[in-house]
């Protein structure tokens, strides 16, 4: 089972600062080929000061922190969306493969 730690992603925390505008290009390259798709940005002022910055989920307009690159259909479909749009559980909730237990015996340093 894939999960979202084996997917490439943008954090919004990373983001140059001062952001310009309420959208942004974010790309990635996979394959060979470079996706590129335009996201809105929405901004929240913590209590702290400053400024923070965060990605609308082109797909279910929830505020993240990070977008995930995706190509599915082989290869037809690409683009950027959060965790729960698609799908991805974190490591520790993925069920454990005999893969994973002949990992751990190999690494056990
Ligand atoms: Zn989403």
């Amino acid at each position: 089972m894939r999960c979202v730690e084996d997917f490439p992603f943008i954090d919004a925390a990373e983001l140059p600062r001062p952001c310009s505008g309420d959208r942004i290009i974010v790309g990635a390259e996979s394959e060979g080929q470079t996706t590129e798709q335009l996201v809105n940005l929405a901004v929240t002022v913590p209590h702290f000061g400053g400024r923070r910055y965060w990605f609308v989920c082109p797909s279910c307009r929830r505020r993240v922190r990070k977008l995930y690159h995706y190509v599915a259909f082989f290869g037809e479909r690409r683009g950027f969306a959060c965790r729960l749009c698609l799908g991805l559980p974190y490591r520790s909730q993925c069920p454990r493969t005999a893969d994973d237990e002949l990992w751990d015996l190999l690494n056990f340093t």
